[in-house]
């Protein structure tokens, strides 16, 4: 098996579903008391979130290269970068440690091509919904990216930082995300990917008329694949 390298705590709310999706599909791959092998780098996200909506990016892709490098000197195979938005410098992540960087979009065009859908929502952090990066990986796939309007993004952007990364789950967000996908759906998705690691604690397949796809668990599944390919 190989070591999982992760990026995590970012935050550490989607990296608890991370860590226990990774164990759980090994133990169904190879049974019994069978775990992952992780190695885990978590951040303090108060100091990251904050770089971040200072537009500090040249400082974040330092700090995330640092972080790939430690992993890689204590001897990760691969790495995962626990969130959606951090892939913004996943090529300086994997240029910077010499380790592959398996990527979050390819695993989600992946499920999405899968499941035969190739017009398809993306709901995210501002970063993700509005700079290029995801959209035109997921493009480079072949699929038709739709992201919500202005004041839809505000909202998606807002619950993320406000209440799910602090772990606060509310109703009245689950409604809001509710009408945020099914506007989505009205300008013909016909699926929605749920582009940052924290939603699927919010909402899931129940919550629309079309498929949803849960970064956070195809991205983990991927990385189980990855680990037990040819183990
Ligand atoms: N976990 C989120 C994501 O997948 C947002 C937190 C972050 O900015 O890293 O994008």
């Amino acid at each position: 098996m190989k070591i999982i390298g992760v990026l995590g705590g970012m935050s550490w709310e989607s990296t608890v579903v991370y860590y226990e999706l990774m164990n759980r599909a090994v133990r169904e791959r190879l049974g019994g008391a069978h775990s992952a092998e992780i190695l885990m780098y978590s951040v303090d996200f108060g100091r990251i979130e904050a770089l971040q909506h200072a537009g500090e990016w040249r400082a974040l892709t330092a700090e995330m290269v640092d972080a790939a490098q430690r992993l890689a000197r204590a001897g990760a195979d691969f790495l995962l970068i626990a969130t959606n938005t951090m892939h913004l410098m996943a090529r300086q992540v994997e240029e910077g440690s010499g380790l592959e960087v398996l990527h979050i979009g390819d695993a989600t065009a992946a499920a999405v091509r899968a499941a035969g859908v190739r017009r398809v929502g993306l709901l995210g952090t501002r970063f993700t919904m509005e700079e290029p990066f995801m959209r035109e990986r997921l493009e480079g796939h072949g699929l038709e990216v739709v992201v919500p309007d202005e004041e839809d993004r505000q909202t998606v952007h807002r619950i993320i930082y406000d209440e799910l990364v602090q772990g606060v789950i509310r109703q009245e967000s689950r409604q809001a995300y509710r009408e945020v996908m099914a506007r989505l759906v009205q300008r013909g998705a016909e699926g929605v990917i749920l582009g940052c690691t924290e939603i699927g604690l919010l909402v899931g397949p129940d919550d629309a008329s079309v498929p949803v796809f849960d970064t956070t668990r195809i991205h983990a599944e991927a990385a189980v694949e990855r680990a037990l390919a040819n183990a």
